[in-house]
């Protein structure tokens, strides 16, 4: 009888959470301090964990040194270390310690925030700090925030909302097998991110949906083009959804004319949603406040604090003007979540029941970094990207190929050595692939990460500055890395 009371079922001992728990602080600790020390592109090969890891689950329980053991042997070389200051690719994101600690809580508490009596703390501490957010953005005081994972569900959210405000019937009787419905339009431009094209395809309304309107020189949307499509369609008899525009888009960060834009969306009275994932955290800064001028006209914008506000992956947030019209969009009570309270349940603001406790970690990141500190770490990354455009600028090798608005750099390598090709066709192959080897290079030797895109058809190398711990040496170390690499080239 006794052995049956110490049997082992419950959780780890009380004692054992307490050392291994100081243990795994300390290990992160010193993970922070030895970051740079570490390749930043995983070197593994495909399959290499999997390949480590046995096929099914131990039948008895391991202890934990031998499970931790396993994550500095196995785990970590799989790891690409979005944390290292010289993680340049895609977008620059990294979690700042503080933001540790608010997971580290929030996955103690494990809270499935759906009522407000589930969860009262997310219920409340949400709001307000979205609040806090808006405000440090400049925006309206008739935004209102909710929290999703990522900016493709916001977004995803925002279609939603717009497609239920045309009224259509859609949330009761569907969109398949109506001939009453028109053909509805998705407006955004060609350098819209992808989660737009992926909320058309899971909204029912399908690629065809999409209207890609072309940009400018600066990769920015046409604003007489969106114009000219919207008008051609409503002769058409088809009927605008909603436009998507942009501020900081992906490959280059362009700025969307979302003034114009918001215009034109007023006068034809289509829903506007303006996509600032990575953007909007730079609109804390004043003298960025200019970028997003009309933004504060759109009905919803999405900006992501996982990208640039250094709070750890996941946190999107959606503004929207109309809360109601999303709760219409989303709610559904069943019988087991009826309450008697008449208070907010976050459950029916999206598709999600249970949600996750992820204003926390940005409450923290907030009054750990206050204002000050989040909007000159902002600026202190732009100006070093600024820093790295002007050596692009000064290089005779290499040259720029977009605006640098806020804190990431296209670029190429482009020698004068390649002038004396016989075709202009064959010269830009030549640097295609000259940019697509050095950057290849860098990323194999783990000392960097750049990833690329492609603009006007040119391979163009992306810089992107956003790490919390990125200084001016780590951009140095880049541009020797590269002007070594095409030195060689060259040689
Ligand atoms: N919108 C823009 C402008 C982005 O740059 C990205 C990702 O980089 C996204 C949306 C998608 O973000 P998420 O990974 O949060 O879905």
């Amino acid at each position: 009888m006794k052995e049956m009371e110490n049997n082992n079922l419950g959780d780890m001992p009380r004692e054992d959470f307490r050392r291994y728990g100081h243990e795994i602080v300390d290990w992160i600790a010193d993970y922070f301090e030895r970051m740079e020390t570490l390749p930043v592109l995983s070197q593994n090969q495909p399959g290499d964990l999997k390949n480590a890891l046995p096929a099914s689950a131990p039948e008895r329980g391991e202890n934990f040194p031998q499970i931790f053991g396993d994550v500095e042997k196995l785990i970590l070389p799989a790891v690409t270390h979005w944390n290292h200051p010289n993680f340049h690719g895609l977008f620059s994101t990294s979690t700042s310690s503080v933001g540790v600690f608010g997971e580290m809580l929030a996955a103690a508490f494990d809270m499935k925030a759906m009522l407000w009596r589930t969860s009262p703390a997310s219920t409340e501490l949400e709001p307000v700090v979205l609040d806090w957010l808006r405000q440090m953005m400049n925006l309206t005081e008739d935004f209102h925030g909710i929290i999703y994972d990522t900016a493709s569900v916001s977004t995803l959210h925002a279609v939603a909302m717009a497609r239920e405000k045309l009224n259509l019937g859609i949330r009761e009787n569907g969109m398949s097998g109506r001939s009453d419905l028109p053909l509805l339009r998705v407006y955004c431009s060609e350098q819209t991110h992808s989660s737009i094209d992926k909320a058309v395809v899971l909204l029912g309304l399908g690629t065809r949906a999409l209207v890609k309107i072309p940009t400018n020189e600066r990769f920015e949307m046409d604003s007489e083009k969106l114009r000219e499509a919207i008008r051609d369609d409503i002769s058409a008899g088809n009927l605008p959804l909603c436009v998507v525009a942009t501020v900081g888009t992906t490959s280059t960060t362009a700025l969307d004319p979302v003034d114009k834009i918001a215009d034109i969306c007023r006068r034809n009275n289509i829903f506007l949603h303006v996509d600032a994932a990575y953007a909007g955290s730079a609109a804390i800064v004043p003298e960025f406040q200019t970028y997003f001028k009309g933004w504060e006209r759109a009905d919803s914008i999405v900006t992501n604090p996982h990208k640039w506000l250094f709070t750890p992956f996941d946190l999107s947030v959606l503004y929207v003007k109309d809360l109601d019209l999303l709760k219409k969009t989303f709610s559904l009570v069943a019988e087991y979540l009826k309450v008697t309270e008449t208070v907010t349940n976050q459950m029916d603001y999206g598709i999600q029941l249970g949600r996750r406790f992820r204003s926390l970690k940005l409450w923290f990141v907030m009054r750990y970094f206050g204002q000050e500190g989040l909007r000159e770490r902002i600026r202190e990354h732009c100006r070093l990207a600024r820093a790295f455009a002007g050596w692009v600028d000064d290089s005779e090798n290499f040259e720029m190929l977009a605006p640098v608005p806020f804190a990431l750099c296209c670029f190429r390598a482009a020698p004068p050595t390649t002038r004396t090709f016989v075709s202009d066709e064959l010269r830009e192959k030549y640097i295609d692939e000259l940019n697509e080897r050095i950057m290849n290079e860098i990323n194999a030797s783990g000392e960097a990460y750049l990833s690329h895109t492609k603009l006007n058809g040119k391979f163009t190398l992306r810089l992107s500055v956003g790490s919390i711990r990125v200084e001016e040496r780590h951009l140095r170390k880049v541009w020797d890395l590269l002007n070594e690499k095409v030195n060689n080239e060259i040689r």
